[in-house]
């Protein structure tokens, strides 16, 4: 995809990705809420991002590599469902999301429940149960 195209977010608001998430994605900013970096973290899947996954994984939990070059999944919306705790003021956060996908041309999605934990105010994805 190309990223100069993108008006709407990927990650489902109605701002532009230079407003919302690209700033995450080129480090001059940082996500502030678990929401927030979830959100980021699919507008990076969607731009094929792997610096900025592995970045936001915490340590316990990331992979060494993500590859992208075998990758055909075309996203296609995140819907937020519910989010518990995960706020500026806390350190720990669930979201819990579906992420609507095309792959060989099948539609698909995954249901996630995903972890995050705040490190010296930054926000990790921990790890997600799917159902
Ligand atoms: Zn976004």
């Amino acid at each position: 995809m190309n990223i100069v195209e993108l008006n709407n977010c990927p990650c489902g608001t109605e701002m532009s990705y230079a407003q919302c998430c690209e700033p995450f994605h080129n480090g001059t900013d940082f996500p502030r809420t678990a929401q927030t970096l979830m959100r980021s973290r699919y507008s990076a899947y969607v731009v094929k991002n792997a610096d900025y996954l592995l970045a936001t994984w915490h340590k316990t939990t990331r992979p060494n590599e993500i590859d992208f070059s075998q990758d055909h999944t075309m996203w296609q919306k995140l819907v937020i469902l519910h989010t518990k705790k995960g706020g500026v003021n806390d350190d720990k956060g669930r979201v819990e999301f579906n992420a609507f996908y095309v792959q060989d041309g099948e539609e698909r999605l995954i249901h996630e429940i995903s972890r995050f934990k705040k490190i010296n105010g930054r926000w990790f994805y921990v790890d997600g149960v799917l159902d």
